[in-house]
């Protein structure tokens, strides 16, 4: 790391103790950043980075809920609102056991840096809660979502922050989140939420675009070296919305996705997976891949164990944080791996990501491989705005622009800034120049 940036560096871990995921992501940023400010002293006169690192607001509350027995629960609420140079705060809501302060700083974190390189305007913000929607009836998945907005509804707004859904917030938690914000408010405002179902202001595209966007980026990068998708060999982690729309994706373009997993375990299938199936299980029954198992003839369920035991061309970590390890990383590149591209956040870790670039392999980071995601909810912002609803062709076809231009930036800014085909770095500079740009002309604030 570049020693101007040391400095600050340990100022942001010793203010922000505990939250080694928030220090990961941060570390991980500052270590492209180097070259930047040997061409922009005035970033570090400005202190962009040490203001950068710290949230413009953080909010944390209480939630409190009864189950269907009458019991009352309490769970704890967090947004955070890191930046807003770009536009208004945007980020996901995750509802995991594993969520604290630091989990939800990691990921607002990224997600300025993200926001920035879709080239939409819009911010970085984050929250959830540590609330476990596994295993909870609908009627008690609706209590806990007018508690959680209930204290929310008065921090959002279409142009003060606009949450959307993460690990554990899909169309049905948005839905009851949604309601609850119509109710409080009395206003129909359809800009405050995105993944909203089609009919009430959604858009089509949305729950495909983080899975199909990981996989356009993949291909562009494959295509850098002479190859695509067809006839890939693919493995997948998670079974929940990125990875199944990653697996679709990515077998309409000629691979065969032989495994993916869930928290419990992995399916290998070699005949390539059955996304029907797959969707019907985790989607609509909301089941384990046990089940997927049990149904599709050849298949076989592993429990516990790793997925990346599973050899493959290409990987796709859809599942979630620090889930693909330095040993994991070594066993797939010496079984043939050729590009890995991120659709869940920081699912490498930092040791696995050396592994890849050090063995040559063609690595995309999730600020840029899953932008997909933020980049449609841009559009579902647009087409609120004006009161319009593009078709699927249309969208999809943004969609894909917009990955390309990712890649396209990506690979420019890398280039550019001594550091051809690295991605890491494309993605860092890139999205840092932006924002630190836009910080800059805004004054101090
Ligand atoms: P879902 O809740 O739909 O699915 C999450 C999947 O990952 C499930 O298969 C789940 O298994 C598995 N998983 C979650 N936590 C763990 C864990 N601690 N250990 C092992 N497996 C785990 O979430 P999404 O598909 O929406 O999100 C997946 C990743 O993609 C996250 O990193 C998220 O931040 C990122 N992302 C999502 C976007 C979106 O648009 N949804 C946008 C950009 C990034 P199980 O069911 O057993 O819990």
């Amino acid at each position: 790391m570049d020693s101007r940036l040391e400095a600050v560096r340990d100022t942001v871990l010793a203010r922000n103790p505990g939250e080694k995921e928030f220090h990961q992501a941060v570390i991980e940023v500052f270590e492209s950043l180097g070259p930047v400010h040997d061409r922009h002293p005035e970033f570090l006169e400005g202190a962009i980075l040490e203001r950068l690192c710290e949230p413009e607001r953080q909010i944390i509350f209480r939630v409190p809920w009864t189950d269907d027995a009458g019991r009352v629960h309490v769970n704890r609420g967090f947004r955070v609102e890191f930046n807003s140079a770009l536009g208004p705060y945007k980020g996901g809501l995750r509802f995991h056991p594993s969520v604290y302060l630091g989990i939800v700083k990691f990921l607002g974190f990224e997600q300025i840096f993200k926001n920035a390189l879709t080239g939409m305007p819009i911010g970085g913000g984050k929250g959830g809660s540590d609330f476990d929607p596994r295993g909870r009836s609908d009627a008690e998945i609706m209590r806990f979502c007018q508690s959680f907005m209930t204290e929310l509804y008065r921090h959002i707004g279409e142009y003060t922050d606009v949450p959307a859904g993460d690990i554990g917030v899909g169309g049905r938690e948005i839905g009851y989140l949604f309601g609850q914000y119509k109710r409080i408010t009395n206003r129909y405002e359809s800009g405050v939420l995105t993944g909203k179902g089609i009919s009430w202001g959604g858009s089509l595209v949305r729950p495909e675009a983080t899975g199909y966007g990981t996989v356009i980026f993949a291909q562009e990068m494959l295509k850098t070296r002479g190859a695509s998708f067809d006839g890939q060999r693919v493995v997948v982690s998670g079974s929940g919305n990125v990875a199944i729309h990653a697996i679709a994706k990515a077998q309409s373009l000629g691979a065969t996705v032989v495994a993916c997993s869930d928290s419990a375990g992995y399916i290998v299938d070699e005949a390539g997976i059955d996304v029907g199936l797959l969707s019907q299980i985790k989607e609509v029954e909301r089941g384990r891949l046990t089940e997927y198992a049990a149904r599709r003839p050849g298949a076989s369920h592993v429990a516990g164990g790793s997925v990346w035991d599973v050899n493959g061309t290409v990987a796709l970590p859809c599942a979630t944080q620090n889930e693909l390890d330095g040993d994991a990383a070594a066993k797939l590149v010496s079984n043939g791996l050729i590009a890995v591209a991120e659709g869940a956040n920081m699912p490498s870790t930092r040791s696995a990501v050396s592994v890849f670039q050090e063995a040559g392999i063609l690595f995309g980071p999730g600020k840029a491989a899953n932008a997909g995601g933020v980049a449609t909810s841009a559009l579902e912002m647009q087409q609120n705005a004006s009161r319009d609803s593009w078709s699927f062709e249309h969208t999809e076809q943004r969609l894909t622009e917009i990955m390309v231009g990712i890649h396209d930036r990506c690979a420019a800014t890398a280039e550019e800034y001594g550091a051809p085909g690295n991605y890491v770095v494309g993605a860092n500079i890139g999205g840092f120049v932006k924002v630190a740009d836009a910080m800059l002309a805004q004054g101090l604030i």
